[in-house]
Formats: C-alpha cells, sequence, structure tokens
C-alpha cells in the first residue's frame, strides 16, 4: 500500500477518496511512494472558504501574539531539520546536505518575518494642514495563495507564506505534485506552533486546480514560481481575474570569467554552480562564459573537477549529485546531450555514461565546450546538470551575450578587477549579479527576483517587497478640530491652512 497525500484544509487533512490523484516517486529508485490527492473547484472553494472566516481574526490579532507564532514555528522548524531534509531527499532526490542548506534558506525567511512588526510600521505627520494629521497604514490582503515549483519544496513555499500569515492574511498553498510531503510537514509545524486553523492551507494539484485558484474571486494574490511559459500564463490568467499576481519563471544564469580571474577558483565555482542539486536550481549556472584566451585551460579545470563528481541516491554517503526529479525529465535532459552534440557542441563529459544501480532517474554531470548562441542546449533552458561553455573574444561580447538573453534571473562574474565588476554589475541586465560569487541568492532580507522572462510582475520575492506584496496602504488624514472653532463651509478643493 502506498501513502495516500491529503489536502490540508482547516488544520485537518481532508478525508475521502478524491476525484483525481498523481502518483509520487522516489527519483533515486524510480518507484511509486505515494499518491496525492488532486483538488478541483470545490476543494479550493472550501480552502478558500476556511482561509476567509480564519483570516478574519488574524488580522485583528495583535502583532505580538502573530509573532509569537512566527518564533515558535521558527524554532519548530530548527529542531526538525532532519525530518524535512529527508522528505525533500526522498520525493525531489537532492543530497541530504542539500537539503539542509534548502531548510536553513527557508528558515533565514521565518526569521525575517519574525521581525515584520518594524517593517508594517506606517508613517505619521502631524499637523498638515491646520489641526489635521495625516498617517499610513499596511493592511493585509485577506486570502492570498502559492503556486511552487518541485525543485525547492521547503524553500520556496517560505518565500512566501511566513510573511504573508504575518502580515495578517490567511494562505493557501499549491504546491509541486511531484514532491508534496515537505508542504504537509510544515503545515502540521505551523499548527503546533500556534497558528489557528485556516490560516495556513494547503491543496494539492495540476493546472485544474491552479486554474480554480486563479479563477477564485476569494482569493485577492497569487504567488507563483515555476517555468517562463506557466509563470506568463499564471500572471495573465491571474491578473485578468483582478488578483495582484507575482510570477517568477525560468532562467539561464551565466558565469562570466575574465582573463583575469584565479581559473582554479573559477573552476570550483563552475562545477558546484553547475552540477549542485543537479542543475535543478533556478540560480543554477548553465553557461560559462570563457573571456580572452583562457577557455581551453578554463575547460581542463572543469572537465577534471567534473569527472571527479559522485552521482548517487541523494541519502547515500558520499553522494554529491542525486538523480532527476522524474523519468521523463531526464530522458529530455539526455536528449539535449544529443543535440548539442548534432548541432555541432564539443562533448567534453558525457554524464549518460553514469550508471547507478537500480531504475532510478539518474544522469552524470555532463560538459560542452564550443556551444554557440543558436544551439538549442544554450536557447533553452535544460534545468538539468548539463554546463555549456561559450568562449568570448572580450568583455563586450560576453556582456552582449548575457543582455541579448530573454532570461534575466542571475549571473556571476569572476575576476580580480573591481572596476570591471562595478562596470558589469551596472550594465549587466539581470536582476541579481554576483561577484566571484557563482549563485548569489539574496538574504531573506533583501528580495529575489529576475528580470525579463524570469519574472511577470513587478515585486520581488521576500525581504521589503514581499511585506508590500502582502498589504496594501491606506492613507489617512485626520481633523480633529477645536469645540469653539469657526465653522466655514467652501466647495473648494481642500488644501493646506
Ligand atoms: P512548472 O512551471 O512545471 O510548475 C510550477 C507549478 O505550476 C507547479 O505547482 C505545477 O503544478 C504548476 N503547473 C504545471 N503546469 C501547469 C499548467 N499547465 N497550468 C497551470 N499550472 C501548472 O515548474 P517546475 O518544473 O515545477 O519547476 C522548475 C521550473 O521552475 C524551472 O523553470 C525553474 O527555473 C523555475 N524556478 C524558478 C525560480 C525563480 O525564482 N525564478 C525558482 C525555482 C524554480
Amino acid at each position: 500500500m502506498t501513502e495516500q497525500i491529503r489536502h490540508w484544509i482547516n488544520g485537518a487533512e481532508s478525508e475521502g477518496k478524491p476525484a483525481r490523484a498523481g502518483a509520487v516517486y522516489d527519483p533515486a529508485t524510480g518507484q511509486q511512494t505515494a499518491d496525492v490527492d488532486f483538488a478541483g473547484a470545490a476543494d479550493v472553494d472550501r480552502a478558500v472558504a476556511a482561509a476567509t472566516t480564519a483570516a478574519t481574526a488574524w488580522r485583528r490579532t495583535s502583532l505580538s501574539r502573530r509573532v509569537k507564532v512566527l518564533f515558535a514555528l521558527r524554532e519548530l522548524v530548527d529542531r526538525n531539520r532532519d525530518a524535512l531534509a529527508a522528505a525533500i531527499t526522498a520525493q525531489h532526490g537532492k543530497t541530504l546536505d542539500d537539503a539542509h542548506g534548502e531548510v536553513q534558506r527557508g528558515l533565514e525567511v521565518v526569521e525575517f518575518a519574525c521581525g515584520i512588526p518594524s517593517v508594517l510600521q506606517g508613517e505619521f505627520s502631524a499637523d498638515v494642514s491646520t489641526a489635521v494629521d495625516a498617517y499610513s497604514l499596511r493592511q493585509p490582503l485577506g486570502v492570498v495563495a502559492g503556486i511552487t515549483p518541485f525543485n525547492f519544496p521547503i524553500m520556496v513555499p517560505m518565500w512566501m507564506h511566513p510573511i504573508a500569515i504575518a502580515a495578517g492574511n490567511a494562505f493557501i498553498l499549491k504546491p509541486s505534485e511531484k514532491d508534496p510531503t515537505a508542504s504537509m510537514l510544515v503545515a502540521k509545524l505551523w499548527q503546533r506552533a500556534g497558528l489557528p486553523d485556516g490560516v495556513f492551507n494547503v491543496v494539492h494539484g495540476d493546472k485544474e486546480t491552479v486554474d480554480a485558484i486563479l479563477d477564485h474571486p476569494g482569493i485577492a494574490a497569487v504567488s507563483f514560481v515555476g517555468s517562463t511559459p506557466i509563470a506568463r500564463y499564471v500572471y495573465e490568467r491571474g491578473t485578468a481575474a483582478g488578483k495582484r499576481v507575482q510570477a517568477l519563471g525560468g532562467a539561464k544564469n551565466h558565469m562570466v570569467v575574465l582573463p583575469d580571474a584565479d581559473l582554479g577558483v573559477a573552476a570550483d565555482a563552475a562545477v558546484s554552480a553547475g552540477y549542485g542539486s543537479a542543475g535543478e536550481r533556478c540560480m543554477a549556472v548553465s553557461v560559462v562564459v570563457a573571456v580572452g584566451d583562457i577557455a581551453d585551460g578554463l575547460v581542463e579545470a572543469i572537465a577534471e573537477r567534473t569527472r571527479e563528481l559522485r552521482t548517487a541516491p541523494g541519502n547515500a554517503d558520499g553522494a554529491q549529485m542525486g538523480p532527476l526529479i522524474t523519468r521523463e525529465h531526464r530522458d529530455k535532459v539526455s536528449g539535449y546531450v544529443a543535440a548539442g552534440e548534432s548541432e555541432g557542441a564539443t562533448l567534453v563529459v558525457d554524464g549518460r555514461k553514469v550508471s547507478v544501480d537500480g531504475d532510478g532517474f539518474f544522469l552524470g554531470p555532463v560538459l560542452f565546450d564550443h556551444v554557440t548562441p543558436r544551439m538549442s542546449i544554450y536557447t533553452d533552458e535544460v534545468f538539468g546538470p548539463l554546463l555549456s561553455v561559450v568562449r568570448a573574444a572580450s568583455y563586450d561580447d560576453a556582456l552582449s551575450l548575457v543582455n541579448a538573453n530573454r532570461y534575466g534571473n542571475g549571473v556571476a562574474i569572476f575576476t580580480n578587477d573591481g572596476l570591471a565588476a562595478r562596470r558589469f554589475t551596472d550594465e549587466v541586465e539581470v536582476g541579481m549579479v554576483g561577484i566571484n560569487v557563482p549563485i548569489p541568492t539574496p538574504m531573506a532580507y533583501f528580495s529575489f527576483g529576475g528580470w525579463k522572462q524570469s519574472l511577470f510582475g513587478d515585486t520581488h520575492v521576500h525581504g521589503k517587497h514581499a511585506v508590500h506584496f502582502y498589504t496594501r496602504t491606506k492613507a489617512v488624514t485626520a481633523r480633529w478640530p477645536e469645540p469653539d472653532a469657526e465653522r466655514a463651509m467652501h466647495l473648494g478643493f481642500p488644501t493646506a491652512t
């Protein structure tokens, strides 16, 4: 008997036979380990009803009580790191070490949300006119939803719900149907932390569930993270339904290596950022741009390190790279290796030769040299352990290449020249920039988001952008006249006196 993963609505797991369900796999063995209920419009409606009732009381709960719940959640996530990381590895496949890193980065957003009182503060001006004061308030939106991808089942939802809830909203999470268990563990931690039932809900499912969320008039805002075509769809359908939407999409992240860089340091960075989590990170480096005459040496240094990587089940000792998420995705990435070869790139390391016992969805690291911008391994987001090296004659050529790309999530430059790095930071059209840092994922108190087709909408996630996204401001002008003040009625537009 496989496990049945249910929705979490109003503080309890749903019951009964679902109309639709999906299969969940352990990617390291290729075996199905669970079934997950898929929500239809009626299930989403139940979740919205519970969240609406809960939101009414939650927004009136004092800031100090809300923050106590956040601090309790912080402690519980901290104490349950092992269980959360194990759940990630069992369904996503990434190494346990990497899963622990993900939990840590999610926890940092919970910690940011513990400080919500200071970022929710409004503004006040006394005497803007005679006996008139003005102030602004930040109020929650009500019920908000998050729709998240498979690749960070703890961290990406945590970019959203701790801040949304701390700000006084109720939250409905639709996690990836491929690794849904992590969200159920988090729902139970919220409950143990003292969050009232109905403030945090989880509905599982696919497009039908997402459409029900996007169309539901009781949901005020949607945060989405996933691939670019779905991000665009969610943004268009959600905003057409009158919602506030932020939709983060896919990526093609470049790492530019200037001729003065330390090639050993750059090669280490390319390997860790290219193959960590089997390349299934939206901030993974997928293109190394070798500037000037360093390419031969750099490719050799990357290849040497790549050949030593250990591809194995995520919970095996010494594993550095786990499997891909599904058999179809593994086959798709393998297909890109064949395409790269036939389009004329030089295959330096062929991950298809890696063999791991069992029927897991494994592919070893792949390294291509002499990749050009027209090849599909360059134009497409491969989202696997495939690193392409493009050769550029100069800094200007490298910059033009990055800026011509339709994605603008992350980019890195490796150099010892501070002026070149400063110029690059200014000129590059990408939302997150690393200087000698290959994966420049901002800390929780900054905001995370890309440019161009990596983001639809204008607010990034977590940090202050999230506080703005999950609240709306109200400006109040108040007059308390002296009891004996002269009364004068006039119909002119109000101006300060
Ligand atoms: P995905 O777009 O397939 O799925 C994301 C979410 O959308 C899931 O919850 C899924 O159930 C739902 N969905 C899938 N197909 C849908 C459809 N046709 N209509 C409506 N909803 C649908 O993405 P994924 O494969 O789970 O995740 C990988 C992608 O996410 C990559 O492209 C990666 O770059 C991106 N990503 C981006 C960021 C970022 O911050 N920009 C972060 C993590 C992942």
